[in-house]
């Protein structure tokens, strides 16, 4: 089920009040729009009726999808610097839901998903694409670390990440993104085929590969952010 609930927010340029349809959580297998939508950042975004400003709510639910073995607490982008404590609160909602403290049912159902925790929208189309790519997630934080490393001038302007935006044939277009403020900024293409040699030689990203699946925050900004700051 994917469960709605209808709140008022002001608009951050005229300050009229703009209804919201928010979520507490998605079923991609019964709402394909809903994952669409996402893929193309317009989920919970609405336009004010007296300014005409589109402005978005940043997400908080659960987003599942049995298909294609997901299961995603996205959170917003703003707690990216408490992500120890999500992370953890992750693991234990999926532990009473389809893991170690579900019934046998549910377990099974819970040991074809994959767990992640994401934090903004950007993060999260990007594990929805990457998905239906067939690219490993975690293979392609690691081909984001390659690729940093390569750029000498990788543009520091505010905090930013690095995420996958689209496929552009053999491509994977990858762009740095405001944190927050969903900016692009410099966007670069790599080819995919990157994603596979990575795969074929796994020795040199052995400690890296180590340290970013330690948990549901499935992300190169664990090894970036420290994100242990007290809840606001
Ligand atoms: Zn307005």
């Amino acid at each position: 089920m994917s469960i709605f609930k209808r709140i008022e927010l002001p608009c951050p340029t005229c300050s009229s009040p703009v209804t919201f349809e928010l979520v507490h959580s998605v079923n991609a297998d019964r709402r394909p729009d809903l994952r669409e939508a996402i893929l193309a950042g317009d989920f919970q975004r609405e336009t004010c009726p007296s300014c005409s400003f589109r402005f978005r709510v940043e997400p908080e639910f659960s987003y599942i999808d049995i298909k294609r073995g997901q299961f995603i607490a996205a959170w917003p982008a703003s707690r990216l610097g408490q992500w120890q404590a999500h992370e953890a609160h992750t693991q234990a909602a999926f532990d009473r839901a389809f893991g170690k403290d579900a019934p046998p049912e549910a377990r099974e159902l819970g040991a074809r998903l994959q767990l992640r925790a994401v934090f903004g929208w950007p993060a999260l189309a990007e594990k929805l694409l990457a998905a239906g790519a067939g690219i490993s997630d975690l293979t392609l934080e690691l081909a984001k670390a390659g690729v940093a490393r390569e750029m000498d001038d990788a543009p520091i302007a505010g905090p930013n990440e690095m995420r996958l935006l689209r496929l552009d044939g053999d491509d994977m277009v990858l762009g740095w993104v405001g944190t927050g403020n969903e900016e692009i900024g410099d966007m670069v293409g790599v080819p995919r085929s990157l994603i596979a040699e990575i795969e074929a030689e796994p020795g040199p990203w052995e400690a890296l590969r180590e340290e970013l699946s330690a948990g549901p925050f499935v992300d190169l900004l664990r090894t970036l952010v420290p994100g242990d700051e007290p809840a606001a």
